[in-house]
């Protein structure tokens, strides 16, 4: 990992909230239409327990055609929010897709990865992917599960500092092998 920033990635299928997680975390607010193809990256540290963080947070765009360029930007990344929907069923099956990407960017199985079940204010009739198919995933994946609401807010902030504690971990286990 560079000694300066942690480099978080924003994971996952086209329209899950990738970008309104970003802005929720970065600028405390909703923000409702954001361009879809446009990939931005943010600064922002992010204090755990008296420790700071400086992040650099990157929010990708997940067009099929841009996947080479997409797995050029993931072998920066130290931890990744894998996002689905939990209204969007075809997203849902496409985050093993987004998996197998990741992990061969960074060439290893293990690399820190919190799946997220984004949109979660949605009303439970229109969720077409129930929370028990979620963290039947993150189990299979051996990664934390976490219900998101970039709308309502819920568990934002607890989404980054679950990925960057899963990094520091990572970075201490490492260091002790
Ligand atoms: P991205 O393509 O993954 O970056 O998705 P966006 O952040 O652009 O969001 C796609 C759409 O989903 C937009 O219409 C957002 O307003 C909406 N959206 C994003 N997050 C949430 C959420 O937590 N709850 C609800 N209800 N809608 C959301
Ligand atoms: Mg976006």
């Amino acid at each position: 990992m560079s000694d300066e920033r942690m480099v978080i990635i924003v994971a996952g299928p086209g329209s899950v909230g990738k970008s309104a997680i970003t802005l929720q975390f970065i600028t405390q607010t909703f923000v409702q239409d954001h361009d879809p193809t446009i990939e931005e990256s943010y600064q922002k540290t992010l204090t755990i327990n008296n420790k700071t963080f400086p992040l650099e947070i990157q929010d990708t765009a997940g067009q099929e055609e841009y996947s080479t360029l997409r797995s050029h930007n993931f072998r920066a990344g130290n931890g990744f929010l894998l996002i689905y929907a939990v209204d969007n069923r075809k997203g849902f099956e496409e985050i093993e897709e987004f998996r197998k990407e990741i992990t061969r960017a960074k060439d290893c199985d293990n690399v820190p990865i919190v799946l997220c079940a984004n949109k979660i204010d949605l009303p439970i009739k229109e969720h077409e992917v129930s929370k028990k198919e979620g963290q039947d995933l993150a189990k299979n994946y051996q990664v934390p599960f976490i219900e998101t609401s970039a709308k309502e807010v819920i568990n934002i902030n607890e989404a980054f500092q679950s990925i960057v504690k899963l990094v520091v971990e990572n970075e201490q286990s490492k260091k002790s092998k």
